[in-house]
């Protein structure tokens, strides 16, 4: 405490020991050999004893403050680390030997000094100063003591580091009748920003995405950065349903909130898995566990989004390992097959090509969409052996139907990662004879942003090859148009999301007929996926959409039933041709 002078002269004759005491720690004050002050919680000085004035390289209290209240420049070295000081006082209400590098006010030189700081709080316990001392550090600061400081903070963001939230997280524990809650938070679409604009500009997003994170924050929580582009909190005295969704719903908007970085419009967004204590974890490792279980099904739910840990998730998991292990075998045991569904030229009704999808036949489950299982095949390496039996599978069908009938394959990124995805096309192409002209590769974006470095090489020989490309899903990712300008798509497929809500939605309308005129410009053809209704096919017609896919249309379905319905249509055609000729004979005869 510290009691100024004028302080303690106004106390009353009847306060005269309080003014003794006063006097004591006025000397104590004038005479400490290292700096103390008291500021107000804003920053702005109150008082500092003479040792602190020297040190700043002043020659009177007043000439300091007044300094120091108008000065911009900041007093730590490390950029982050006067918001390291704020958030430490914040979260634990004082700050104990911190060890930092400052600058002296006047003369700009930079000296190491320990610190130690506390709040003086009001009658409510709100914070109204700030008092410390300042030690000179320079002489006994030995190297290993920063490094310890060092490794309890990300350098990055200036949080606290993984080391320090465990080590929090296990005194948090060992703590009795302690109730916390655990938010694993992970970013979406952070990977593909790094790639396109750079480590720098990724660095920025991750920066302030850390001040939001901890503008989120009461007093007593603790965010933390474990690394890459994952983040954690620790909500101190909560474990209300209300009170912890109230917090993940914050977080997930803030998080998706655009961001303008260096001159770019950024959307990123994070996905949130979250554990409480004691009910959903007894230790650390079951909490964060529990937590990443949680964080990764709001992620695969399509991210932006959080989920609470329940028991469930760990039978899903099971679930997961189990289709892991049954796929492995999956090609083996000819359980795969593709099914075929039309893609209809608009002008005419007639089927110009099919999309190869691709099922499962579970030895229990049944018949199993792509939704079940593509994914989990590309997480755990799976995809490319998938994929390659596509490729050698549709080519043998598409060279036992019409020559004008073309198939198309979708590939996946793995297997572009894999470069045995041109062995297998040239072998298959080699076997069967396919005019390679008839094989359509459908990429989404992902496939192009996932493999960057090599993606105009894989191009140059799929274009050597002459097989044709098509962009898939355009419209939902990143940059599709520069895409299409760079590598010459030979097809456009326009998504399914904005052929669905084209009748109700303007923009959606909007954005397709967009889609379509650059389509004409380029000169490509443009398919329409997920056409469902009569009304969407009309608006697509009359807005120049070339190619239509979707229920409308036909269902996938096996070969086979594929074939049958190609048939029944030529014969269709060819009946109607015949009929044609005979009314014109009869007309003209
Ligand atoms: P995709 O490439 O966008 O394929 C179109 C999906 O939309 C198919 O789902 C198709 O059945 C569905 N669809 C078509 N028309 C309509 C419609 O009118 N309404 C509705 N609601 N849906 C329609 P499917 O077969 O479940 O495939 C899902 C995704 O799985 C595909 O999306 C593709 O990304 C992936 N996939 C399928 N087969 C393969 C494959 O052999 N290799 C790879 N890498 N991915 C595949
Ligand atoms: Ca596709
Ligand atoms: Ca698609």
């Amino acid at each position: 405490m510290i009691v100024t002078l004028k302080e303690a002269e106004n106390a009353t004759p009847m306060r005269n020991a309080s003014f003794m005491a006063a006097e004591e720690y006025r000397s104590l004050f004038e005479n400490a050999t290292c700096g103390i002050y008291r500021d107000r919680v804003d920053g702005t000085p109150v008082r500092c004893n003479p040792a602190l004035v020297k040190f700043n390289g002043y020659s009177s209290e007043a000439e300091y403050r007044e300094s120091v209240s108008h000065s911009e420049v900041s007093w730590y070295v490390a950029p982050n680390r006067g918001a390291q000081f704020h958030q430490m006082m914040k979260t634990e209400g004082c700050v104990k030997d911190f060890v930092s590098e400052v600058y002296r006010h006047r003369t700009r030189e930079k000296v190491w000094i320990t610190e130690n700081a506390w709040y003086v709080r009001d009658h409510n316990g709100v914070p109204i100063y700030i008092e410390g001392t300042i030690q000179d550090a320079s002489e006994r600061i030995s190297t290993i003591a920063i490094i310890e400081q060092q490794a309890n903070l990300d350098a990055l963001t200036g949080l606290a580091s993984r080391r320090r939230f465990l080590n929090t997280l296990e005194a948090k524990i060992k703590e009795e009748q302690s109730r916390f809650t655990v938010y694993s938070i992970d970013l979406d679409r952070f990977k593909p920003i790094n790639d396109i604009y750079g480590h720098a500009t990724g660095d920025l997003v991750l920066q302030t995405l850390a001040r939001k994170l901890q503008g989120l924050l009461r007093e007593g929580d603790l965010v933390a950065r474990l690394g890459g582009d994952e983040f954690a909190i620790l909500q101190s005295n909560e474990v209300s349903k209300a009170g912890v969704t109230d917090l993940a719903m914050k977080i997930v908007e803030e998080m998706r909130t655009p961001l303008w970085v260096q001159g770019h419009h950024l959307l990123v967004g994070s996905s949130v898995g979250i554990a409480t204590f004691p009910a959903q974890g007894t230790d650390a490792a079951a909490l964060l566990g529990n937590a990443d279980l949680a964080l990764y099904k709001a992620k695969k739910s399509g991210g932006n989004s959080f989920c609470l840990f329940n028991a469930e998730l760990r039978s899903g998991l099971q679930r997961r390992l189990n289709v892991e292990e049954e796929l492995k075998s999956a090609v083996s045991q000819n359980q795969l097959e593709l099914y075929y569904q039309p893609i209809v030229a608009s002008a005419t009704g007639a089927i110009q090509g099919y999309e190869a999808l691709m099922r499962w036949h579970h030895p229990i489950r049944g018949l199993l969409p792509p939704s079940e299982f593509i994914q989990i095949a590309e997480d755990t390496g799976l995809m490319a052996e998938l994929g390659n039996w596509a490729i050698k599978c549709a080519c043998q069908h598409a060279a036992a139907l019409p020559p004008e009938i073309r198939i198309s394959v979708n590939v996946s990124a793995s297997q572009f990662r894999s470069a045995s995805i041109l062995e297998v096309l040239r072998s298959s192409l080699d076997e069967t004879g396919l005019d390679p002209r008839r094989l359509v590769l459908e990429i989404t974006e992902s496939v192009i942003l996932a493999n960057e470095a090599i993606a105009d090489t894989i191009h140059g020989d799929l274009r050597a090859m002459g097989v044709l490309l098509a962009l898939d899903d355009f419209g939902t990712g990143y940059s599709s148009l520069s895409y299409l300008q760079r590598f010459k798509f030979d097809e456009v497929k326009i998504d399914r999301s904005f052929v669905n809500g084209m009748a109700e939605i303007p923009a959606n309308l909007a954005i397709v007929r967009a889609i379509i005129g650059i389509g004409q410009d380029l000169g490509i053809n443009i398919v329409a996926e997920g056409v469902e209704t009569k009304l969407q096919a009309d608006k697509l017609i009359a807005g120049g959409c070339t190619l239509l896919q979707g229920y409308l249309y036909g269902k996938p379905k096996p070969y086979s039933e594929a074939v049958n319905d190609l048939g029944l249509q030529r014969l269709r055609v060819h009946e109607a041709v015949k009929l044609g000729e005979q009314s014109r004979r009869a007309v003209t005869g």
